[in-house]
C-alpha cells in the first residue's frame, strides 16, 4: 500500500454524518486490484480490516477504528444492451441509476439520489420507493477473507428487509463485495427520467443538506404499526388508528412536541423491539423511544 496508506486518518471525512475518530491505517482504493491487495496485506499481517463505501450508513465512534479501513472507490461500470449491468462496488449507486435510466433500462429508478456505493447498497439491501437491490441483483463478485475471489448468485445473499447474508456475517468472516451484476428491463427513457425527477424532488424536500444519515427509522411493518398505535393510545398521543409510525413521526411538527432522546431500550408496547421509534410528549414518559431488538440504537435508512 506504501504511500497511499494514511496513519491516524480521521474517519469524519469519510462518513455522511461527518463524525468519527481516526483509523489506525486507511487506504483509498481506486481499483479492484488495490482492494484485493490491501485486504491481502492486512490478512497477512494479522491486522483487522473493514471496508467502507460512501460511509452513508455507518456511525463511527470518536474512538475511531483499530486496524485498516479500506475505502472502496473502484467504480468501473458496464451497461449491456440486453439489460445486464455490471458495476464495481465503489461505483456511486445514484450515478448508476441515472446512467441506466438514460440508456432506457428500468429497475434502478428508486435509487435516484441514493447516497453511497453499489457495495454498500448490496450489503444493506438498500431500497426506496418500492424498489430495492434484492429485486434487481443477479450476482455478486466477492473477495472471501481467505483471499479467494468468487461469484455468487443473488439468491446466495438471502436478502430480507435492509439485510443480507453479508450483513449478518460477523466481521472477520465477512466477504468484500468487489462487483455486482444487475438484470434490468427495457423502459422508456423519458418516463424513467420523469419518475427519477419526482424521487429527487421528494428527497430534496425531506433530506437536510450537510451532515446527515437521511431517515433513521425503519418502515413500519403491520405488526409495528399496531404496536405503535397501542403505544400512542397508552401515552395519550393523538394519532389516527393504523397510521402507526407515519403519524408518530409527524407528531413533533404537527403538535409542537419537543423531542429528547431517551436511553435506548425495549418499549413495553414493543415487546419484539422491531427497530421502531415512537414519539411522545415530554414529561409524560415521552421523548423519542429508540427501540431496537436488543435495545440498541438502530440506524436504518429508507423511505
Ligand atoms: C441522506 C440520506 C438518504 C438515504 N436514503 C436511503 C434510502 O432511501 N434507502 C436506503 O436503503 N438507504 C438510504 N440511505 C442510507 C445509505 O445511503 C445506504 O444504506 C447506502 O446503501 C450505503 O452505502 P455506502 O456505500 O455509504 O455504505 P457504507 O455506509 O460505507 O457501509 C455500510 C456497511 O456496508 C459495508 N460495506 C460497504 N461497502 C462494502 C463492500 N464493498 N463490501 C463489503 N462490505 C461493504 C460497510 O462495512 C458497512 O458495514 C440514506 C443515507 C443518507 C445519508
Amino acid at each position: 500500500m506504501g504511500e497511499r496508506a494514511r496513519r491516524d486518518e480521521p474517519l469524519a471525512s469519510y462518513t455522511a454524518m461527518r463524525v468519527g475518530g481516526p483509523a489506525d491505517l486507511l487506504v483509498v482504493c481506486r481499483t479492484t486490484e488495490e482492494v484485493v491487495e490491501a485486504v491481502g496485506r492486512a490478512r497477512a499481517a494479522g491486522v483487522p480490516w473493514l471496508v467502507l463505501g460512501g460511509g452513508c450508513n455507518v456511525l463511527v465512534s470518536d474512538a475511531g477504528v483499530r486496524g485498516l479501513v479500506v475505502v472502496h472507490r473502484a467504480d468501473r461500470t458496464h451497461i449491456g444492451a440486453d439489460g445486464t449491468v455490471w458495476a464495481e462496488a465503489g461505483a456511486p449507486m445514484a450515478a448508476l441509476a441515472r446512467e441506466t435510466a438514460a440508456r432506457g433500462l428500468a429497475g434502478l429508478e428508486w435509487a435516484a439520489g441514493l447516497p453511497g456505493t453499489v457495495g454498500g447498497a448490496v450489503v444493506g439491501n438498500a431500497g426506496a420507493f418500492g424498489g430495492d437491490v434484492a429485486s434487481v441483483l443477479r450476482s455478486v463478485t466477492l473477495l472471501k477473507p481467505d483471499g479467494e475471489v468468487t461469484e455468487r448468485p443473488a439468491e446466495w445473499m438471502a436478502f430480507s428487509y435492509r439485510e443480507s447474508r453479508i450483513k449478518r456475517t460477523p466481521r472477520p468472516e465477512r466477504p468484500v463485495v468487489l462487483a455486482a451484476t444487475f438484470a434490468l428491463t427495457p423502459g422508456d427513457p423519458a418516463a424513467l427520467a420523469a419518475r427519477m425527477e419526482e424521487i429527487l424532488a421528494w428527497r430534496r424536500t425531506r433530506h437536510p443538506s450537510g451532515a446527515t444519515m437521511g431517515s433513521t427509522f425503519k418502515n413500519p411493518t403491520r405488526k409495528s404499526r399496531r404496536a405503535s398505535d397501542r403505544a400512542g393510545r397508552a401515552e395519550g398521543v393523538p394519532h389516527r388508528r393504523g397510521d402507526g409510525l407515519g403519524v408518530a413521526c409527524q407528531l413533533p411538527h404537527q403538535h409542537g412536541l419537543r423531542h429528547r432522546r431517551r436511553r435506548p431500550g425495549p418499549h413495553p408496547a414493543h415487546p419484539d423491539g422491531g427497530g421502531a421509534a415512537v414519539w411522545g410528549p415530554p414529561g409524560a414518559g415521552g421523548g423519542i423511544h429508540w427501540v431496537g431488538r436488543g435495545g440498541e440504537l438502530t440506524i436504518n435508512n429508507d423511505q
